[in-house]
């Protein structure tokens, strides 16, 4: 079987000769080919995301089909496969931060005062970074 495998950009296209294959096996194939990591994108065939567990011809995959590339955007910080990079900047974005008891407002690290027009109020706190909440 041929497969078709389509990147986010719309660019490249790759083939695939695959019988039995599992689409999580393909997944992999894809990965490595492209030489991204497996976790950071996800594969859709019109329309529909394509469980990794089901085969390509479960899937309703045939010959000529062609497969989309979906990138993953995972947010938040502190995941075990993050770069040391990745998870300082999600630190300062998402954690490291101050807020405002009376709106909510969400501060600098720094800041003693609300910076909402309306608010100026000095009643802050730090961010709790609990990840259940
Ligand atoms: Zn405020």
């Amino acid at each position: 079987m041929q497969l078709f495998v389509k990147t986010h950009d719309g660019t490249q296209s790759l083939c695939f000769e695959s019988t039995q294959m599992q689409i999580g096996e393909l997944k992999e194939e894809i990965a490595s080919r492209l030489s991204i990591q497996s976790q950071y994108f996800y594969l859709t065939h019109q329309g529909r995301c394509l469980n990794e567990l089901s085969t390509a011809e479960e899937s309703g995959l045939h010959n000529g089909s062609s497969i989309h590339l979906i990138p993953r955007l995972p947010g938040g910080g502190n995941r075990e496969w993050m770069s040391m990079k990745d998870k300082e900047l999600a630190f300062k974005h998402n954690v490291d931060k101050m807020v405002c008891r009376r709106c909510y407002a969400r501060l600098p690290p720094k800041a003693t005062q609300c910076r909402k027009k309306d608010c100026r109020s000095t009643d802050i706190r730090k961010k709790s970074n609990n990840p259940n909440k």
